[in-house]
């Protein structure tokens, strides 16, 4: 299948063209004709599908086509994302893929003066990427109006809800003209994402591209247990003896993230970290400095686990295991993207044995443990079973074996190894069938 054969204008094509895309990936074979058509879409695609060309290419193709020119304050197209770094990520790919096309956009989020982005939307805007609380803010001071409103998406909008969004959600979708078009994409279904499908769409197209929850199959998982005390050190080690060459850090609070770095940058290695206390500018920075690789290590907290497309990212670490069993399967999607292979290892304590086995029970696969020689724990983390379930008493402590012997033996040797991860398996305990997690409100990471 090609792009053209999609029926995408010739200036798209140019871009594709020049940007290497050779084929559209599932995603796209199956968004692009359905939003050029008009339809309605819920779309549940895992991250690294290449949803956002999904809906900007033929987003783009429709405001050149169709509608009126833009009037002052007006917005025709409106994105909605969670965090301030999605948008602007997700603002630069309207930039990139309407590179041959009139056509003006622009992000808006919090964290940074509100008087630019007044000044950006009294011109009107065919594309607006925004966050919803700055959106509304925006709304509410009569800077933006939405009467020329023809399509709305929604992305990553399980991530808007966990982050508490719902509200401006709703008031923004009061303000919204009934008769547009709405596209509605989020990497899990919870019973709250389906109540505001039902409510936004109409007749809409439903597309999976992937199993629900499932993690992206192109990246090798494995665990290693290890007590709580001893992370840092097991992380350092793991870094020199593997020799990491790039790797993005997942830890559970700031206090963590800080204190991960501090050790880092005292151990001459360049680190940089990402959460919610920092001020937007350090934060696009960090992750900006990441991506040119002038920095080995990105430490953060989830605020960076969605949405997120760095090139070539080989490897993940959950230094600490999420809470939310769903954020693992976005943290490990920050690797293996867009058909390239990833590794994601965790490292696992004792405490965080609850964590693991719902985690499990969502991918439906008991993760590999690898042993790591002189990191066995004190503290043994129980073992888990198939469908989430926790061995309550681990059997005695005994001597790790350890294939191939030496320091990282194991894991070196598993790492080289083309052995799969643990095959899927039945989950015994029952998994919401659209994932729908215990309900998370207001929790911003
Ligand atoms: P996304 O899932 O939208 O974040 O996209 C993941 C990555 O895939 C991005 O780096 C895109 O540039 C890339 N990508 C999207 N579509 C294609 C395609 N058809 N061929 C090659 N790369 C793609």
């Amino acid at each position: 299948m090609t792009f053209a054969s999609l029926g995408l204008i010739d200036p798209l094509l140019r871009t594709l063209d020049s940007l290497d895309y050779v084929a559209p990936t599932p995603v796209q074979a199956e968004a692009i004709p359905a939003v050029l058509a008009g339809r309605d879409l819920m779309a549940a695609a895992q991250t690294g599908t290449g949803k956002t060309a999904g809906f900007a290419l033929p987003l783009l193709q429709r405001l050149m086509m169709e509608g009126p020119n833009v009037a002052s304050n007006s917005v025709r197209a409106l994105v909605l994302v969670p965090t301030r770094e999605l948008a602007e990520q997700v603002q630069q790919s309207f930039l990139t893929y309407g590179q041959h096309l009139p056509l003006r956009s622009y992000a808006v989020y919090g964290g940074v003066s509100i008087n630019p982005q007044m000044m950006k939307l009294r011109k009107g805007l065919d594309v607006l990427v925004a966050t919803p609380g700055r959106l509304l803010d925006l709304y509410r001071q009569n800077a933006v109006k939405f009467n020329q409103l023809q399509t709305l998406v929604l992305d990553e909008a399980d991530r808007m809800l966990d982050l508490g969004f719902a509200r401006e959600l709703d008031d923004l979708f009061c303000a919204l003209p009934k008769k547009r078009q709405t596209l509605l994409f989020s990497a899990t279904f919870s019973e709250a994402i389906r109540g505001m499908a039902k409510e936004l769409l109409r007749d809409p197209l439903s597309i999976e591209v992937s199993p629900r929850n499932a993690a992206a199959k192109s990246v090798k998982q494995w665990l290693i247990p290890v007590d709580k005390k001893r992370k840092a050190e097991l992380f350092l080690h793991l870094y020199r003896s593997q020799r990491w060459s790039q790797v993005l850090v997942f830890v559970k609070t700031r206090k963590g993230v800080d204190e991960l770095e501090a050790e880092l940058q005292r151990q001459g290695i360049s680190a940089d970290a990402i959460h919610g206390d920092k001020p937007q500018p350090t934060r696009l920075r960090a992750l900006q400095r990441f991506k040119n690789n002038e920095v080995k290590v990105l430490v953060a907290t989830d605020v960076a686990a969605r949405g997120l497309d760095i090139d070539d990212l080989p490897l993940v670490v959950n230094f600490d295991l999420p809470i939310v069993a769903e954020d693992y399967v976005h943290r490990i999607g920050r690797t293996g993207r867009a058909g390239a292979t990833g590794q994601a290892v965790s490292l696992v304590c004792a405490d965080e044995v609850q964590h693991l086995s719902a985690i499990e029970a969502l991918i439906q696969q008991v993760l590999k443990r690898v042993d790591e020689p002189d990191f066995i724990p004190d503290h043994r983390v129980p073992q888990t079973l198939a469908g989430g379930q926790v061995v309550k008493k681990p059997k005695k402590p005994k001597k790790a074996k350890v294939v191939g012997g030496g320091k990282g033996g194991s894991l070196g040797r598993w790492l080289e190894s083309d052995e799969p991860a643990a095959p899927p398996i039945k989950a015994v305990r029952k998994v919401p069938s659209f994932g729908g997690g215990p309900a998370k409100g207001g929790r911003k990471p």
